[in-house]
């Protein structure tokens, strides 16, 4: 079975595209999405109704809940704030019921998937060190777990050893981030992951940051939101 896993959106039509077209060109059974499918960018209709279109399962992540109203707006940066406030008026309400009944967590084979972390889901804490990654072993049961939310991806193995894959030892895996790259490259970051083969990959995908810039500009989002793209941070 290959799995593909997009993560953290952002409401970045150009990037969630060129990144779906790669997906489609590596050939996957299942796209599974990660959360954070809105905030911060220009384009939140358009990007829900492409996951639910060709997602298999989403689960919610901290700019969804904050979008549906379930995480107060004081829990995010100022420039969240704006984005979320105006991804509230300008989302449709089936869109908004969407969210609302993404689960937190999902299981699908050997699987789990949820946006910041399978300790404490709920509360959105981020995953950054080994300390970090060895708590949130304890709370999944499957062979994988992925993530999204700090935007940087990683590859961990349970006993401790980064940036390798190997066959029969569980790993926590954050995939990076479709629309708001974090880690210094400035393009959409996603992973594909083959049981059949035993392997997985980050993927790296090009896109258009201009044209999703001048739509933040349009949308009177705030400008910052747009130069960091340029930079990935
Ligand atoms: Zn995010």
């Amino acid at each position: 079975m290959r799995f593909a896993f997009i993560s953290d959106i952002h409401s970045n039509l150009e990037a969630l595209e060129r990144s779906l077209e790669k997906i489609d060109a590596m050939g996957v059974d299942h796209i599974l999405c990660l959360g954070d499918i809105v905030g911060y960018g220009p384009y939140p209709n358009e990007c829900v109704q492409l996951v639910r279109n060709r997602c298999t399962m989403s689960v919610q992540g901290n700019h969804d809940s904050g979008v549906t109203g379930e995480t107060s707006i004081g829990k995010f940066t100022r420039f969240g704030q704006s984005a979320i406030q105006w991804t509230q008026e300008v989302l449709l309400a089936e869109h908004v019921e969407y969210l609302r009944s993404l689960p937190l967590v999902h299981t699908v084979a050997d699987v789990t998937i949820v946006h910041s972390s399978p300790r404490r889901p709920h509360s959105w804490e981020y995953v950054f060190s080994w300390p970090d990654a060895q708590r949130c072993f304890a709370n999944f049961s499957t062979g994988y777990c992925f993530l999204g939310h700090t935007h940087i991806p990683f590859v961990v193995s349970e006993n401790g050893v980064f940036h390798s894959f190997s066959v029969g030892i569980r790993h926590l895996i954050n995939v990076g981030s479709i629309g708001q790259a974090r880690d210094g490259i400035p393009k959409a970051s996603f992973g594909v992951l083959d049981t059949a083969k035993g392997s997985y990959e980050n993927v790296r995908v090009e896109y258009d940051i201009e044209r999703t810039v001048k739509a933040i500009h349009k949308a009177n989002l705030p400008e910052y939101l747009g130069q960091r793209l340029f930079l990935g941070i």
